[in-house]
């Protein structure tokens, strides 16, 4: 039987109509209209389609949304600059830098500029060491924080699972990991992380009950690497050529979709899967942000 498809747009949906209430009780009741920027240096255009719906999806929610977009010229000190004048705004509560910046700054430095009560991705090592050592204080980044929703809502026992996660970076799989092992709800998992140097990969794989990708390699996961039944969640977004497409490409994850939704009990397309739920939680830790703000 085909897996049963984990929707990222639905869920996102489900999570922002149980926001959008308190966004509402925040303006109506203590006056305080959640607000995020979101700072793009340069002309990605990933980055720039990215920035677009994130500022979207502010406006959907009745929040405050500002998307500064500087030139590829901008210096280290400029960006660092206006990083200090959004953590002074009291307007702005959640504050995003879009990552990748151009080579000539430096990344790390400017998000540790953030401050880490605005830093809605949770990239501060304030945040991320919180999330890793369980302090519900610390703000989860919104794709791994997306990715445990999306496992929890769809009735997925993640307590006593072995999950595997393929990819050990800073921006996702670190963090689903001390996500999935931290005790209580959404956690209690077996966690086992595996890169590019891990042996035997599909061994570790084929031993998953609840499998997540993320290594930006279109379709590299086969139906040979998972355990019939095993649930995949699909972190993974890359463009490959289509030339039947009127823009030339197509979006595929790093999981091949059509031959392991006959092998799972349950997985997450690309598109509509973890990406529509990036934004979401986004949104979801800015209304937080702004909360404690309002709570001051
Ligand atoms: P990244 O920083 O490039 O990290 C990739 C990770 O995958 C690394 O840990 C790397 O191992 C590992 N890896 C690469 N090739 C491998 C292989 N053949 N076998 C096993 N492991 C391998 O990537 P990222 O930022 O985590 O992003 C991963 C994917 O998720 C990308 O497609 C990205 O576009 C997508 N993404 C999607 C969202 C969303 O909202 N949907 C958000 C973020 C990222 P080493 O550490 O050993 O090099």
């Amino acid at each position: 039987m085909p897996a049963k498809i984990i929707s990222g747009e639905e869920i996102g949906a489900e999570i922002r109509a149980e926001l959008k209430p308190e966004i509402d009780r925040l303006k109506e009741k203590q006056g305080v209209t959640p607000g995020l920027a979101v700072v793009l240096v340069g002309e990605d255009p990933a980055s720039q389609v990215y920035v677009r719906m994130k500022g979207r999806a502010c406006e959907d929610m009745g929040m405050h949304g500002e998307s500064i977009v500087l030139p590829e010229s901008t210096s280290e000190h400029e960006l660092l600059a206006t990083v200090d004048r959004l953590n002074e705004d009291p307007a702005i509560h959640g504050m995003i830098v879009q990552l990748p910046v151009p080579d000539h700054i430096d990344a790390n430095k400017v998000l540790r500029r953030i401050d880490p009560q605005k830093d809605v991705d949770g990239f501060h090592p304030e945040n991320v060491g919180k999330v890793a050592i369980g302090d519900d204080s610390g703000f989860p980044p919104a794709t791994p924080f997306g990715v445990q929703q999306m496992l929890m809502r769809s009735g997925i026992e993640i307590s006593g699972a072995h999950a595997v996660i393929v990819g050990r970076s800073n921006i996702v799989g670190r963090p689903v990991a001390s996500l999935l092992l931290q005790k209580g709800p959404g956690g209690n998992a077996t966690v086992t992380v595996c890169h590019s140097r891990t042996k035997n990969i599909g061994e570790v794989t084929r031993s998953a009950d609840i499998l997540i990708v993320a290594i930006g390699r279109p379709e590299f996961v086969k139906a040979d690497m998972v355990r019939p039944g095993a649930v995949v969640i699909d972190v993974g977004t890359n463009r490959v050529d289509d030339a039947t497409r009127e823009r030339g490409y197509r979006l595929v994850g790093d999981v091949d979709f059509d031959a392991v939704k006959e092998v799972a009990s349950a997985i997450s397309p690309v598109p509509g899967g973890v990406g529509p739920m990036t934004v979401t939680m986004l949104i979801y830790n800015t209304v937080r942000a702004a909360q404690r703000w309002a709570a001051i």
